[in-house]
This record gives structure tokens, sequence and C-alpha cells, in this order.
């Protein structure tokens, strides 16, 4: 079994410390991969950092939530680290809107969406999206400013949306939002949408699955049920689950699917 955690902020305070036995956990329980996404420029370098260990590869970006104290020059910064190119930098996230929470300025977000997907356009990257409440706006801007495509973190649109970010070359993110039965709406997502258009996600420390009781972070070893509760939705075999998830993710962030050998795939 290999499965790959396609948002995980394993930098975040919570798991200060204890990031080298959560990256062992989380390889014990078939989690090859975690996808470690920046929120603001503080984060950049914490990271990079942690993809120094085999197992995580990370994307840069500013978060929609972190714009109120987001500068231009931090949209400079990102850029002369995007310029590096390094082969461990998969993407450019996480980026977006949010209109959940009504104080972030909506023009402000708007103007850092938009610099960070000419940016994923000059650099050729996918982008890994944060959307809350806002997906037409999103999907306005993505047709405005076409990127090569990307993951929509935590999908929570309807099909027609769905469907419409797969038209664009995106993949839908799953994660602990599909292990609560009241999440009928999510369920549904889950057991209908085409296998090939879903990646697999903790957003660990966020999101805790049903079966984390007592307000327990989420953490990236947590994919391994989360991918059972997708195979039961859809009455597949959760090794099915996981060697097809794990290719989506390949296929949308490239420069991940070019670290896999195919010696390191045997493995
Ligand atoms: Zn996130």
């Amino acid at each position: 079994m290999m499965l790959i955690d396609s948002h995980c902020h394993l930098d975040a305070a919570e798991f200060q410390g204890q990031q080298p036995e959560l990256i062992k956990l989380a390889v014990a329980a078939g989690v090859q991969t975690i996808v470690v996404p920046a929120v603001d420029r503080d984060s950049f370098a914490r990271v990079s950092a942690l993809a120094e260990s085999p197992h995580c590869v990370y994307a840069l970006g500013i978060h929609p939530m972190y714009i109120m104290h987001a500068q231009a020059d931090d949209l400079r910064a990102l850029e002369q680290l995007l310029a590096q190119a390094d082969p461990r930098l998969v993407a450019i996230g996480e980026i977006g809107l949010d209109y959940f929470v009504p104080s972030l300025d909506r023009d402000k977000q708007h103007e850092f969406f938009v610099a960070q997907l000419k940016l994923a356009q000059r650099y050729d990257l996918p982008v890994i999206l944060h959307v809350r409440q806002a997906i037409d706006d999103v999907l306005k801007y993505l047709r405005r400013h076409p990127v090569r495509g990307g993951i929509a973190h935590a999908f929570n649109g309807s099909m027609q949306q769905a469907e419409q970010l797969m038209a664009m070359g995106f993949k839908l993110g799953f994660g602990g939002a599909c292990t609560y039965t009241r999440a009928s709406k999510i369920r549904k997502l889950g057991a209908e949408l085409p296998l090939d258009s879903i990646v697999l996600e903790t957003d660990a420390p966020d999101i805790p699955p049903s079966w984390l009781e007592n307000g327990e972070y989420n953490r990236p070893q947590e994919l391994l049920k989360i991918a059972d509760v997708i195979a039961q939705l859809r009455g597949i075999l959760v090794s099915q689950v996981a060697e097809i998830t794990t290719k989506n993710v390949c296929e949308v962030l490239p420069k991940l699917a070019k670290l896999y050998t195919p010696a390191k795939v045997l493995l």
C-alpha cells in the first residue's frame, strides 16, 4: 500500500519537535509521501526544511486566511524562491479565496490570488487551492488566468462545480470531513465522483476524522483509515483507492512524480 497525503500542515506549531516521529508513523501506515503547503512568508523556510525528509515535498504560497498580514514584498520573496526551481517544490499553495471568514479583505484576497495564479503560469506549476464559500469566484479567476491544474483541497462544492474544476485539470481533495456520517453531501461526492478525480489528504492538524475524540490533532498517519472510508463508500478495495489516488497526485504534481524513480516505487 502506498498513499500520498496531498495536504498536511506538518510545520504547524501543534507539531513542533514531533515531525520526525510523525513522519515515521505515517510511513508505517503506508503514507509514503506528505505534501506540505505553506500559508505565509514565515512558513516558507519551515516547509522547505521539512522537505529535506525523503518523505516530504512542499508547496509555497500565501493562504487567503493569512492575507491580512501579507505584503507585496512577500510575493517578490515567493517569486525568488520559485525561480530557484527546487525539485522538491511541487506546487504553488496554498492559495485561494475564503468568504467564510467575514473579516478577511476580499479585494486583497483577489489581488493575491490573481498574482499567485500569474506566478503559476510563469513557472508552469500546479496550484493547491483553498476554497471556502467562494467557488464561483475561484472558477472565474481560473478561467481568466488558466493554470496547468492542481488540487482543490477539502473540496466541498457541487457535482457541477467539481466537473468544472476537473475540466481545468484539477483533482479534488478528500479528508476527515467524509468520515462523518452526517456529512452526506461530501460522502455522496466521495462515492460518485470518478475515482480518477480524487486525491486523499489529512489537512493535519486540522479536520480530525470522526474517530479522533477529545480534541486530538489530526495526523498524517490517519490517511489509511480515510482511504478506507472512501473505499467503503464506493464498495471497492482500499488497495484500489491507494493505487489510483497516488497515481492521481502524481498526475497533477508532475515534479512529485519525477521524484519517484521506478526503483523507489517497488520499495
Ligand atoms: Zn491547508
